[in-house]
């Protein structure tokens, strides 16, 4: 892409594992993701900020606030958050997180292209 902005775009440079939400490592880490705090857990915790999000990622794509959204039946949740979304997110949740996601009842499944719809 040729087209040069006058301000810097702001760093989104992560990728949320789970929901696929990209935000900043500052945003992941400080609050923690948006759509799946309440079950990861990870503001305030850099390695599981870390471990729960992706810095390698493909295909953003913008998503309203529509309910019946992809993103909102993948995570089972009513409502999420509008923002960029990464179609593809490098990398596994470790095991430990994803069993506490299985107790939530959360089926998680890697967004990484190994697991097909
Ligand atoms: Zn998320």
């Amino acid at each position: 892409m040729s087209l040069k902005r006058g301000r810097p775009a702001p760093k989104l440079n992560r990728a949320c594992m789970l929901c696929g939400m990209v935000q900043s490592m500052n945003q992941f880490r400080n609050e923690g993701c948006p759509n799946c705090e309440s079950v990861l857990h990870f503001a305030d915790n850099d390695e599981l900020a870390r471990e729960c999000t992706s810095p390698t990622f493909e295909g953003l794509v913008a998503v309203n606030g529509n309910k019946s959204s992809w993103v909102a039946r993948w995570l089972r949740i009513e409502s999420f958050v509008p923002g960029l979304y990464a179609v593809k997110v490098s990398g596994k949740l470790p095991d430990d997180v994803r069993e506490d996601l299985y107790q939530q009842g959360i089926d998680y499944r890697p967004r990484d292209g190994s697991v097909q719809d």
